[in-house]
């Protein structure tokens, strides 16, 4: 058997109940197989890949909170550090009830491979809890976040391992959780990404993912003899990657037409109005009803089970930004039916491997998500600079940069394909090159 498959045998066997993890790891090691197969004797001496996927440390506590009719809830609590090779760990806090330590080990594998094209120095990792913020008052997300932080505190740190925002964590959270870092360790350090801009948070993180998304889409359409300006697009997810992806798509002169949540979506063809849509979920945190109450131009769709959404709108560009596998086959074929040239991961891993394969066997142009998504944690280490600097750059400078690292990585990736034969292979190419600098470095450093 290939050492790929034994590997990936050993991760289903040893790692019960997580397909998600699974998930992860298979689409990897499949795109490596050509980089293995090559280098196949010093890897299995030294278990490269059992020790790769494989996490470091896996932290797993109780985060009890009163709320606020005095009742005691527990939440479960996670960080997996994943692997230091590179740098400290880095990566977001999920917060939603379908967190589980399968979800986080799928995320924190990915966003291994992800920080090293950023090509800053950070290692991967990934944490969260199965606390739900929708629905809670401010001091019951506070009570939850100091709790949660009283126990992770001992894990973390500016050099050791800094997390940041994911899925129900944002501007509020990430305050409550830094408050509490700094009065338990005294410690004003940036421990914390994803801050506000009072207190060492980086201009342009709230856009960078959705920013980034876009910078490296407009790139990969570039190199392909194709122009964002004038293509019709749409985005799935109403959170902080899909606003930002829609503004920065309007801004290169393209045209938005959906966006969705976990109950609806929104159809409006004369384009999304990115105001109204910040209005309704940054300040109101309500549902895209209250969108479409307010736009004549917009279709509001209750989500049914088994039906495509947002994917049966023809569209020249498609961005899923909501969440894990929210695009499968028959999704794809829709989108392949009408016409779509390009696919970019906005959220991690949201393309089923066997959507990813028929978009890819037919033609169509396809960057997944550790590529795609990078702007969120590169301009995270752009933050961790400033804080280190005690300096804070401009929104202008930390564009450029990050705009900067969007079309290198996309480059990397695209020479690593052509360098293995497969050119146009934007999945395998993101593999590679982000496997190759991780294990020259796990490499270098011994049996750690
Ligand atoms: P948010 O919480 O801001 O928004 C998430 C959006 O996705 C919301 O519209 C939410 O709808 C929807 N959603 C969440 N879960 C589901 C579900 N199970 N089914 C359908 N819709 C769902 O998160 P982000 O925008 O930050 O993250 C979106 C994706 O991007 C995630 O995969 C995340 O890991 C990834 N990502 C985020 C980065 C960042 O910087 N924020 C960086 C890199 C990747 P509702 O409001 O109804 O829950």
């Amino acid at each position: 058997m290939s050492y790929v498959d034994e590997v990936y045998d050993l991760v289903v066997a040893k790692n019960p109940a997580q397909p998600e993890f699974h998930q992860a790891v298979k689409e990897v090691l499949e795109s490596l197989r050509v980089v293995i197969e090559a280098n196949e004797d010093a890897y299995r001496k030294d278990a490269l890949l059992e020790r790769l996927v494989t996490p470091e440390r896996q932290i797993l506590f109780r985060v009890p909170w009163v709320d606020d009719k005095g009742q005691v809830q527990v939440n479960n609590g996670f960080r997996v550090q994943f692997n230091s090779a590179i740098g400290p760990y880095k990566g977001g806090l999920r917060l939603h009830p379908s967190v589980n330590l399968g979800i986080i080990k799928f995320l924190g594998f990915e966003q291994i491979f992800k920080n090293s094209l950023t090509g800053l120095p950070i290692g991967g990792g990934k944490g969260g809890s199965d606390f739900d913020p929708k629905g809670k008052s401010d001091r019951e997300v506070m009570a939850f976040c100091q709790s949660f932080i009283t126990e992770l505190y001992k894990y973390i740190g500016a050099d050791t391992d800094v997390p940041a925002g994911d899925i129900g964590t944002g501007a509020r959270e990430i305050g409550y959780m830094y408050g509490q870092y700094k009065r338990l360790t005294g410690l004003y350090e940036g421990v914390l990404t994803g801050k506000g801009l009072s207190y060492g948070g980086s201009l342009a993180r709230t856009e960078a993912t959705g920013y980034g998304l876009l910078y490296l889409t407009e790139e990969m359409l570039k190199c392909n003899g194709k122009d964002i300006a004038g293509k019709t697009v749409v985005v799935s997810g109403s959170g902080n990657v899909a606003i930002y992806a829609v503004q920065k798509a309007q801004q290169l002169g393209a045209k938005v037409v959906t966006v969705s949540d976990s109950t609806g979506w929104i159809y409006d063809p004369e384009g999304i109005d990115v105001a109204l849509l910040k209005e309704v979920k940054e300040v109101k945190r309500a549902r895209l009803t209250a969108y479409a109450a307010a736009r004549p131009s917009a279709v509001y769709h209750e989500k049914k089970n088994g039906e495509h959404g947002v994917w049966n709108i023809k569209c020249d560009v498609a961005l899923p930004c909501a969440t894990q596998n929210e695009l499968n086959l028959d999704d794809a074929k829709a989108l392949v039916a009408n016409g779509v040239i390009a696919v970019a991961e906005g959220a991690n891993m949201p393309t089923t491997m066997d959507a990813t394969k028929y978009l890819q066997e037919n033609g169509v142009l396809f960057c997944p998500g550790k590529a795609a998504n990078a702007g969120g944690v590169a301009t995270s280490a752009l933050e961790m600079s400033q804080n280190s600097e005690r300096l804070s750059w401009t929104f202008e400078e930390v564009d450029s940069k990050l705009k900067n690292i969007m079309v290198n990585i996309f480059h990397n990736l695209d020479a690593a394909a052509k360098k293995y034969g497969l050119d146009g292979d934007y999945v395998a190419g993101a593999n590679i090159a982000g496997f190759l600098k991780v294990a020259e470095a796990m490499t270098a450093q011994g049996i750690v």
